[in-house]
């Protein structure tokens, strides 16, 4: 008899990684002054996200969903995903990116860090 052997993989599922990407290629699409996504992935597995512009002014509204759901957890609906509970947050830069010293600016001001990680 096969033994089950289930590992739990710490590493973020392959699909939920395309899923993200596909995301973020559609607010960019709808943001023509967007430059890059921010992606905030929340410790409740939802995710917020928001072009921002070359400035680091917003370009789009932000978007806040959840795999497999229709809508955010009740978590999120209470506190719009707070800060934190922010286990990732990371900038998506289009193609092609800004210059480094540009990235730099725009991390700062939108993630106040220039991390790509808060953890
Ligand atoms: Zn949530």
């Amino acid at each position: 008899m096969a033994k089950k052997k289930e590992k739990k993989k710490n590493k973020l599922d392959p699909e939920l990684e395309m899923r993200e990407r596909a995301m973020v290629e559609g607010i960019l699409e709808g943001s023509p002054d967007g430059v890059g996504v921010v992606v905030i992935r929340l410790d409740c597995g939802c995710r917020k996200m928001a072009a921002v512009t070359k400035d680091g002014e917003p370009a789009s509204k932000v978007i806040m969903y959840r795999d497999h759901a229709e809508s955010v957890c009740d978590k999120c609906k209470d506190d719009q995903g707070a800060f934190i509970r922010v286990v990732t947050q990371f900038i998506h830069w289009q193609d092609p990116a800004p210059d480094p010293g540009q990235q730099k600016k725009i991390s700062l001001k939108v993630l106040g860090t220039t991390e790509t990680t808060t953890h």
